[in-house]
């Protein structure tokens, strides 16, 4: 079996070669990875099944469909991408060609987190591959289903010689980190962040760092209460609330909190019926370690849960929880949650829910319900989130023209349709000139004069 630095070395010399370059060949790799998703759902959709008991719907609409949409968006305007763009030019460079060039970086390493399995991975990889570039993919041990099934199919349908799969876990990856690469992608924890921002630090390695953090939704004047608990249910407990753009906890006022709770229940029933448990659209947590996480800081809390609170370890089961009178200083206001447990906390104005929000880390998503728009335009105006979305949850990230990433601690760079391609791309700044001109351009040549040049 080769080790990581053969097939560090491997991938490296195909980069070197050009192979990568020609559109045809990339358009020809993300077809090829077309097929792999069509030929495979069934395998695909049984492997994150395997890993999170993802329901079917979900699985598709979150994962295949996500980057199948994605793959297409790429493939129709690759070349358009992939043309210069011309900048304006001043007097001193009239006739010269002046454009940026989006070139390929090299080999990128793209590290994924256990969540969305798939398309932790995947939507990378079609920029990486859009941009001309080499990838190794490494995806997270934990969905391990997932992770076997990737590391056998990509090389049944992509160059072996440009892109590979490595496995394993916390380990490996440190071991990987220590090669050099020209772009590292990340998708995981704030705590692991740091140490490949350092790794990547020893070779000024560009990264993308994609996290997450505690994503809140500010719910605030008019509002048909039922559809903002559906649509707060659904963002909430899709993939069991394990979503880096889930809404972590509710703020809104005493009154909306007294008509939320109800029909934030009555949403429930009607999605899960009366035992979530026995619903086949009603995920798991991923490992045991995590349902003990979530337990434990549910059970470290001093707020009341007016829904769910229990679970089933053998089963990795955890019902839908809705939590009130919560402290700010509350353990489950410390952590991002990644979970089923949604805690509401009270505000009395407009301008102390965004407060709260401002004296935290920077989200990475902000949700707003509101049928007011001044409130939805105020909060947008007053507060930074990596994305943002009105009377919506998660749905923002569907869509490839918006670029998907963090800022300040929920991430860095962003990627989604052309986003990614520019991520795994450098713009090089270029100017071709002739001989003409001479007698302008010898009024930089010293001896200097008093004269302005007017650049
Ligand atoms: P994680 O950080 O534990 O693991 C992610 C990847 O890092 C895995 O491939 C894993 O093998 C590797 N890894 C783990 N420990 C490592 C170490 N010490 N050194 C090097 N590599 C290591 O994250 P996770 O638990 O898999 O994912 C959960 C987090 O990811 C949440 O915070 C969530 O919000 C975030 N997330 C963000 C996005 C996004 O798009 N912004 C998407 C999904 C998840």
């Amino acid at each position: 079996m080769e080790s990581q630095k053969q097939v560090i070395e491997r991938l490296r010399t195909a980069f070197r070669s050009g192979v990568t370059t020609p559109l045809q060949f990339r358009l020809k790799q993300l077809e090829a990875l077309l097929s792999l998703l069509e030929d495979n759902e069934p395998q695909i959709l049984e492997a994150m099944h395997k890993d999170l008991a993802k329901p079917k719907f979900e699985a598709v609409l979150s994962e295949v469909d996500l980057v199948v949409n994605d793959l297409c968006h790429t493939i129709s305007n690759l070349h358009s991408w992939m043309q210069p763009s011309y900048v304006g030019k001043n007097l001193a460079t009239k006739f010269d060609d002046c454009f940026v060039r989006r070139e390929p970086l090299g080999l990128v390493l793209i590290i994924g987190a256990w969540n969305y399995p798939l398309q932790l991975i995947v939507a990378p990889l079609i920029g990486a591959i859009a941009a001309g570039n080499c990838a190794i993919l490494k995806p997270s041990e934990i969905s391990k289903a997932t992770e076997q099934l990737l590391s056998a199919l990509i090389p049944k349908y992509l160059s072996q010689e440009c892109y590979a799969v490595i496995c394993g876990g916390a380990e490996e990856t440190k071991l990987l980190l220590e090669n050099r690469f020209d772009h590292i992608f990340y998708t995981g924890s704030q705590a692991v962040a740091r140490s490949i921002l350092q790794a990547a630090a020893v070779y000024l390695t560009p990264v993308t760092l994609e996290l997450g953090g505690k994503c809140p939704c500010l719910i605030y004047g008019r509002l048909d209460i039922k559809a903002g608990a559906k649509r707060l249910v659904w963002a909430k407990f899709f993939n069991v609330g394990q979503s880096c753009v889930a809404p972590d906890y509710v703020l809104c006022t005493t009154e909306m909190r007294d008509a939320l709770v109800p029909a934030i229940r009555e949403a429930l029933e009607e999605f899960y019926g009366p035992q979530a448990q026995q619903s086949p659209d009603y995920g798991r947590i991923i490992t045991d370690r995590h349902y003990d996480r979530l337990m434990e800081l549910l059970g470290k809390s001093e707020g009341k849960v007016v829904i769910g609170g229990d679970g089933a370890k053998e089963d990795r089961y955890m019902a839908p929880t809705v939590i009130v009178d919560l402290k700010e200083s509350d353990a489950l206001m410390q952590e991002e949650i990644f979970g089923p447990i949604l805690p509401i906390i009270t505000i009395e104005s407009l301008d102390q829910g965004i407060s709260f929000i401002n004296q935290r880390e920077k989200p990475l998503a902000l949700y707003v319900f509101s049928d007011e728009s001044q409130i939805v335009t105020t909060v947008l105006e007053r507060t930074s989130s990596g994305g943002f979305c009105s009377n919506d949850g998660i749905v923002h990230m569907t869509l490839p023209g918006l670029p998907f990433g963090g800022v300040g601690a929920s991430g860095m760079g962003s990627y989604h349709g052309r986003w990614t391609f520019e991520t795994f791309s450098h713009r090089r700044g270029c100017m071709l000139r002739g001989w003409g001109l001479e007698r302008i351009s010898m009024l930089r040549y010293p001896p200097y004069s008093e004269r302005r040049l007017g650049w």
